[in-house]
């Protein structure tokens, strides 16, 4: 059997495989793309139908290429997959779709690594595993799958007509729960909201985007987590325009929130009776953006607009109030239950090991312990923005210059 021989071999076609491309050739080094299904195979068939960037035009792009419309407007999950189609032909991606990756051993000799595809086996000096920060959506096993209630993660979320009539609980709370619980309430759907601890910035302040925001304050750069907070999710939204998630304004909307979904029995879900306190550290987290942003703007002596209202915090919902800590689900009419609880890594078709002692990635900015083997696309992997669009093609800029220079 014939064996097909690349220098380098990229695994995903995602954003991530994209910019790895363009920068290998860049570097000069001879590389092929593989992806099982198409270019930008999850902005297609993992998100929802109403899905817009979370991040301006402007900036959820790579450097190298405009999106077609308003820079201030947020890109449809439509436009964002024509971009990355139009992106791979203009760098003219040596790319292969419809090829699947399911085992990648390394050579004994440890002179590289083979490949077995969907499409027979391919042998290379170098991979870069390119599939992705969010490839295992997670639910957690709370609520048994006979008991007659639907349920679905937030990939597989496309419009409210794809759920049964009835009622909806969206469990989480960071950007797609409080987007899909929005749509879903539009819908005219009763909609119960299971609010965990969470980061709600503003959209914008004093002019700026959010997103610049994080830019200014060098936030963007941070290598690490922030080791003295726990790890809690974000809710931002470009839907309809943008606007500043807050929870009051989803309450009022007749949105009923709750604590964190924590247990289920016999047809009634159990809330902790954390929801004012989430409430609470999400409205500091707000205010301590816009101190951060104020401190900036006086110390860099900036001329921009005042925003006091910004400051203006609405009163609790009764919701919030006086929380259901315990809701019998058919009682209450729901029907369905959405879970918004992220997603897992999954490299199961890695055979050998290239896993720290807690069973994560070992790398360094990418270059992983295994030489030769490189990761791209994960969260944190050199800084806060390696898994957002524009983030990642810097990352894979460092890659590429690692693999020319092994080469030399
Ligand atoms: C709901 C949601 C909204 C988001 N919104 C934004 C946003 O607005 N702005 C932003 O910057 N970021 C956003 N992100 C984060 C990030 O940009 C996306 O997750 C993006 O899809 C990551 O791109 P990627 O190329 O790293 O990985 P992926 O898009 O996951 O691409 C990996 C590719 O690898 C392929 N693949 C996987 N396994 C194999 C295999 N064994 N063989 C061959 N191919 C394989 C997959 O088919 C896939 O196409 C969002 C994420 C989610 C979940």
């Amino acid at each position: 059997m014939t064996v097909e021989k690349v220098d380098t071999l990229v695994i995903g076609g995602g954003q991530a495989g994209l910019a790895a491309s363009e920068h290998l050739t860049n570097n000069g080094v001879p590389h092929l793309v593989i992806e099982r299904k198409r270019i930008a195979e999850r902005w297609r068939s993992e998100r929802w139908d109403t899905l817009v960037a979370n991040g301006p035009a402007w900036h959820d792009r790579f450097p190298n290429m405009t999106f077609d419309m308003d820079p201030d407007g947020f890109a449809s999950k439509d436009s964002i997959v024509s971009y990355f189609e139009a992106y791979a032909k203009q760098i003219n991606a040596s790319i292969r779709c419809g090829v699947e990756v399911t085992a990648l051993s390394s050579k004994p000799d440890g002179s590289g690594f083979i490949a077995e595809t969907s499409q027979g086996s391919i042998e290379a000096r170098n991979v870069v595993a390119a599939t992705g920060p969010f490839q295992k959506p997670v639910i957690p096993p709370v609520v048994p799958a006979d008991s007659g209630i639907t349920q679905i993660h937030s990939a597989s979320y496309r419009n409210p007509g794809q759920l049964p009539e009835g009622g909806v609980l969206v469990i989480g709370a960071g950007s797609s729960g409080v987007q899909i619980a929005d749509e879903l309430a539009r819908a005219g759907r009763k909609v119960y909201l299971a609010v965990g601890p969470h980061n709600r910035p503003p959209r914008s302040y004093r002019g700026k985007d959010f997103v610049w925001w994080l830019g200014a304050l060098g936030l963007w750069n941070m290598e690490t987590p922030d080791p003295s907070t726990e790890h809690v999710t974000i809710a931002v939204s470009g839907a309809r325009g943008g606007h500043t998630v807050d929870f009051r304004d989803l309450a009022a909307q007749g949105i009923t929130l709750v604590g964190r979904a924590e247990s289920y029995a016999n047809g009634t879900m159990h809330f902790a009776p954390d929801l004012a306190q989430n409430i609470a550290a999400g409205d500091a987290d707000y205010l301590s953006v816009l101190d951060s942003a104020d401190a900036h703007i006086e110390r860099e002596g900036l001329d921009f607009p005042e925003e006091p209202e910004a400051r203006i915090i609405g009163p609790e919902p009764d919701c919030v109030k006086d929380p259901i800590l315990e809701l019998d689900l058919a009682k209450a009419g729901i029907t369905s239950i959405i879970w918004a609880t992220g997603y897992a890594l999954d490299f199961g078709w890695l055979q050998f090991d290239v896993m720290d002692e807690r069973g994560r990635p070992a790398h360094q900015r990418g270059v992983s312990k295994v030489p030769g083997f490189y990761f791209l696309g994960l969260a944190w992997l050199s800084r806060r923005a390696s898994p957002f669009i524009w983030g990642v093609w810097h990352d894979a800029k460092y890659i590429a210059e690692q693999i020319a220079a092994k080469a030399r």
